[in-house]
């Protein structure tokens, strides 16, 4: 604790940003760089209190409660307070093999379980590794680490998500060669086709693709495992085979709602996927994306893919913006019932409803429940209405109550409350039922009741002699974070079963 009273001196402060108006006129991120005396001070905040919860990685209630990855967050608050930026970059890759997308886009859950959150805004710990990691680029301290001796042994990868790249990175560095095989024609899972440009600009996964490259791992795209190569092929050629092929299921709650069939109506990721594919090959100009200018777009979840459909659309330049959320609005501070160090269960402003409260007037709406913002909040759809072609016209909705729940559901429309919203584009981020079965199946794999691939956490072993599973076809969708936690696991466990030991992590 390199100053005992930071606390007391400094308030919180994180990286300012460009304002809503500006930055939806380009696919930018947002964030302005920080001042090196602002990150000494906030690195000063920190109390190195002694039980640091920050970085406990625990389930709470259901949610991360500190940071997956243990990492070390009160030894390089301590290390940029003392401006030793080399060591705490150093100490930050310990545990974390990519802090340039968690300092991105985590949802910081150690900032929730924080000690000087108790009474005060917790340290600014997420803006501190982030400019820990992007210091070490700037200052060219990140160069390729090949492994000095190969042990001959090879495996297989299938997906290259955050989860299939750091058991790369992980198995690489024991000295495996490592091949990772992805469908797509780029690497990087979510990283590169999920979360937008503004989040993460996809020069930075490049990066790290590039660097894992040099270091030896071998990467081929296009080529989708179960199809272009059967998995039993897999199990032949190497000597194990490590699965983080994602939950790449979507949910379908309107399989029995009127209209569901029309056109318009569109899977989130259909949508993110062909969007950032068109931005990166020929900067939208091929028209192989949906696009939402000038139109009337609902869209139906919230989450982080919820979110980065608003931003999508407002910088496509739609007519209107609304988002659907089935649960009512959460409190402004924590409920009794979700005390610290839990994660807060808060109300969040996030940046596609920032800008979409920067173009549109919410206010003048006298339907809105929130003052300006697109959120409608304990709502359901009941009908997609057509235009007589086929077409998404308008969606048909009611207001539900949670105070009061049916046998059938945990909550009762409220009559009278019917609505109708002009809709020409509609798109559903209801989450995800878990990863496709193919590979489960040509291998028999064993699944839990929620079709994930069955491997204890700690563990990662299938049923499968020398096949792991890890990330978000193990679990069901969740954090980047967690998915490097799991891939760095997995890789360890596998090294074991290469080797009968292991130095891994
Ligand atoms: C739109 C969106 C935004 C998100 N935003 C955030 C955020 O801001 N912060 C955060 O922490 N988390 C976010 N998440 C969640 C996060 O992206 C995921 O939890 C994480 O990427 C999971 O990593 P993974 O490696 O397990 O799988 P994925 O990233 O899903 O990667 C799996 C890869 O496997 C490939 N694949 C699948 N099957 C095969 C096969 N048979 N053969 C070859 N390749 C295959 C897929 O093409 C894919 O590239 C977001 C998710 C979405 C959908
Ligand atoms: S990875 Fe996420 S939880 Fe861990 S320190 Fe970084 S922001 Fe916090």
């Amino acid at each position: 604790m390199g100053k005992p009273t930071g606390f007391k001196e400094y308030q919180r402060q994180t990286a300012s940003e460009r304002l809503p108006k500006e930055r939806l006129k380009d696919w930018d991120e947002f964030a302005n760089p920080i001042e090196l005396k602002v990150l000494k001070q906030q690195g000063a905040r920190c109390m190195d209190c002694g039980i640091p919860f920050c970085h406990t990685g625990d389930i709470m209630a259901g949610m991360a409660t500190g940071c997956p990855l243990h990492n070390l967050i009160p030894e390089w608050n301590d290390l940029v307070y003392h401006n030793d930026w080399r060591e705490a970059l150093d100490r930050l890759h310990k545990t974390n093999n990519f802090p340039e997308f968690t300092g991105r886009v985590c949802p910081a859950p150690c900032e929730g379980s924080c000690t000087l959150g108790i009474n005060e805004p917790p340290v600014a710990i997420k803006t501190i590794e982030r400019n820990i990691v992007d210091r070490g680029f700037a200052e060219d301290w990140i160069q390729p680490n090949p492994p000095t001796e190969r042990t001959g042994k090879k495996v297989a990868i299938v997906g290259s998500g955050p989860a299939g790249l750091a058991a790369a990175a992980q198995l690489n560095s024991a000295g495996h060669l490592c091949t990772v095989y992805e469908r797509s024609d780029r690497i990087g899972g979510l990283l590169m086709y999920g979360i937008p440009n503004m989040k993460l600009e996809k020069w930075i996964v490049q990066r790290r693709i590039d660097l894992l490259r040099e270091e030896g791992v071998e990467f081929v795209t296009e080529t989708e495992i179960g199809k272009d190569i059967p998995a039993p092929e897999l199990m032949d050629k190497f000597d194990a085979v490590v699965l983080s092929t994602g939950a790449t299921v979507p949910n379908d709650f309107f399989v029995r709602t009127p209209g569901r069939e029309l056109n318009g109506i569109h899977f989130a990721m259909e949508f993110l996927h062909a969007n950032t594919k068109s931005l990166l090959d020929s900067e939208l100009k091929d028209g192989n994306f949906i696009s939402a200018k000038d139109k009337h777009v609902i869209v139906i979840g919230g989450g982080d893919t919820g979110n980065d459909c608003l931003g999508t659309s407002l910088r496509h330049g739609c007519k209107s913006l609304v988002n659907f959320e089935i649960v009512p609005q959460s409190p402004e501070s924590r409920a009794p019932n979700n005390p610290w160090p839990q994660w807060p269960k808060v109300h969040r402003v996030d940046y596609g409803h920032a800008e979409a409260a920067a173009v549109f007037d919410y206010k003048s709406n006298g339907q809105k429940t929130l003052a300006n913002d697109p959120r409608e909040y304990a709502i359901q759809t009941t009908e997609f209405i057509g235009d007589g072609n086929g077409n998404l016209k308008a969606i048909k909705t009611q207001q539900v109550d949670w105070s009061n729940p049916t046998e059938n559901a945990p909550f009762s429309p409220v009559p009278g409350s019917e609505k109708e919203w002009p809709a020409d584009l509609c798109f559903m981020a209801l989450g995800f039922r878990g990863p496709e079965q193919t590979i489960a199946e040509q291998l028999g794999i064993e699944v839990d009741a929620r079709s994930n691939f069955k491997a204890t956490y700690g563990k990662y072993a299938t049923n499968l002699e020398g096949v792991f599973a890890a990330g978000d076809c193990r679990r069901g969708q969740s954090l980047i974070v967690w998915a490097i936690n799991e891939g760095r696991e997995a890789a360890r466990e596998c090294d074991r079963y290469l080797m009968g030991v292991t130095e891994l992590p």
